[in-house]
């Protein structure tokens, strides 16, 4: 461990602060952002088109039987996995698109519920189902067990896929910008930092290091600073 590293040897190259982005490239950044929250938004909707299929398998509007299979709760059980993958998915294009382009936080509720949009899509995509199971009189209870079961699992998951869990906010990265104009960051694999310095102690034996501007490193989701190299000082 090279501890001993001093912190005092600052980059001079952190002096020139070359310009923010430009106008342009702020645009193409929004545009690229909308693609994935469009893209997002028609696979949550796909995902809610399955639980209405799900919803008239149960009440027996439709009867697959592909594949020679006839009993309807394999099929049930399908629409809910196809409705969850959808929804996971989508909740990923939506984080990306924050990544990109993140929301200002001056309104924290909202900056909340922006962010976790994918739960909202999550939850209204497959709560009911677990709902309408559980009310469902005609159903055999050895199968409302396995359906409830089923809907609950897939739902957590989502839930967990779903959530922002480190999200950053127009204001972190009109800061960073500011800080790192159109000079080079640095990040790892597994670390959530970026870095000025690529000789940074906390990233100088990674084995893969990428690099990019610090517009790349935020869509990357490394939008923490590396409290060694990149943390700002006042004075
Ligand atoms: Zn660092």
């Amino acid at each position: 461990m090279a501890k001993d590293s001093a912190p005092a040897e600052k980059k001079a190259s952190r002096a020139k602060k070359a310009p923010a982005e430009s106008f342009q490239d702020k645009q193409a950044r929004k545009s690229k952002a909308s693609g994935f929250r469009v893209g997002a938004v028609i696979l949550w909707l796909i995902a809610i088109g399955f639980e209405v299929v799900a919803i008239l398998l149960l009440n027996g509007q439709f009867n697959f039987r592909f594949f020679g299979i006839t009993d309807q709760m394999v099929w049930i059980i399908v629409a809910v996995v196809i409705d969850v993958i959808f929804v996971i998915i989508g909740s990923q294009l939506w984080k990306k698109s924050n990544d990109i382009d993140p929301a200002s936080e001056k309104n924290k509720v909202k900056f909340f519920l922006w962010n976790n949009m994918g739960v909202i899509a999550a939850i209204v995509a497959l709560a009911p189902l677990i709902v309408l199971f559980l009310k469902d009189k005609k159903l055999d209870p050895k199968k409302k067990k396995i359906l409830t079961a089923v809907a609950g699992v897939v739902l957590v998951l989502a839930i967990l896929f779903s959530v922002d869990w480190n999200p950053a906010s127009a204001e972190d990265l009109e800061a960073a910008q500011a800080e790192i104009g159109d000079g080079l960051v640095y990040w790892t694999a597994f670390g959530k930092s970026y870095h000025i310095d690529p000789d940074c102690h906390t990233i100088r034996n990674s084995a893969t290091k990428e690099s990019g501007t610090i517009e790349e490193a935020f869509e990357a989701k490394r939008n923490d600073p590396c409290d060694f190299c990149a943390l700002e000082e006042e004075g």
